[in-house]
């Protein structure tokens, strides 16, 4: 007999329950959190439905919305010209569609950020993780685990603000610099509400996942959820964002595809 294509493995494996399919995406209504920027600079909206009719004189078999929100809200993909440092690089709409399958490694932090919110993964922690796991995969997804999607329930423990701004965890400078320069993935996806720490307002320079990964042609994923059930290799994640013809982002379904 011929050995089975690969995508009749996957259509069985998908079939028998034997490849996983776990949704990443967080709901997207007018309570998903979004991110508050200083009073000086522009806002990004909450997502928001308007009923254009529901099986009634407005249109008495159908029901449908419009909807408006921010390019950045709720789990979102960073596109390159979301930045200054990428704005010559591609809007959501021409990421390339053989980058949004990709292979992906989670690295857990929970206990870490539990203990301190503002706490920074370091590039040693991310080498002491490869020495474990083995090499960040190349064209792949470096996914950080916080245990930040338990807090999602609500904006203010979501964004954990004090009168010094927000309190999340993320990437220190150099890691943020390294993880986009030097290491062999496409992007970084987290579950915070966005993928630079919260205190990276005040870092040098000012976001620095912001500056460093879309200045170098990648992307970020943001407030995704359930990554406690993946493992720390092997998966494959589907991000789909909507092809918004110069958009700078946009909200994605995220699904990632587990074996086993
Ligand atoms: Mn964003």
């Amino acid at each position: 007999m011929p050995e089975p294509s690969v995508l009749a493995s996957l259509v069985s494996g998908l079939t028998s329950g034997s490849i996983r399919i776990v949704d990443l995406t967080s709901p997207l209504s007018s309570s998903t959190p979004i991110i508050q920027l200083p009073p000086e600079f522009g806002q990004t909206a909450t997502f928001e439905l308007e009923e254009i009719s529901r099986y009634d004189d407005r249109g008495p078999a159908w029901y449908w919305n419009n909807f408006r929100t921010g390019e950045h809200t709720g789990t979102h993909f960073d596109a390159p010209n979301h930045w200054a440092t990428g704005k010559h690089l591609h809007d959501v709409a021409s990421v390339p569609a053989s980058r949004l399958i990709a292979p992906a490694v989670v690295l857990d932090f929970t206990a870490e950020a539990a203990e301190d919110p503002d706490f920074l993964v370091e590039v040693d922690h991310v080498k002491a993780w490869e020495a474990d796991h083995g090499p960040l995969p190349r064209g792949g997804w470096l996914l950080l685990r916080t245990g930040w999607d338990d807090r999602s329930i609500t904006q203010d423990s979501f964004l954990n603000a004090d009168e010094n701004g927000p309190h999340t965890p993320g990437l220190s400078v150099e890691c943020a610099r390294w993880v986009a320069q030097e290491s062999p993935v496409i992007g970084l996806g987290v579950e915070t509400v966005g993928t630079d720490a919260g205190r990276a307002h005040s870092f040098d320079p000012a976001f620095p996942c912001h500056s460093y990964l879309m200045g170098s042609d990648k992307y970020g994923l943001t407030q995704l959820r359930n990554l406690a059930t993946l493992p720390p290799t092997g998966a494959v994640v589907i991000a789909g964002p909507l092809p918004i013809v110069t958009g700078s982002g946009a909200p994605a379904r995220v699904l990632a595809l587990v074996e086993g």
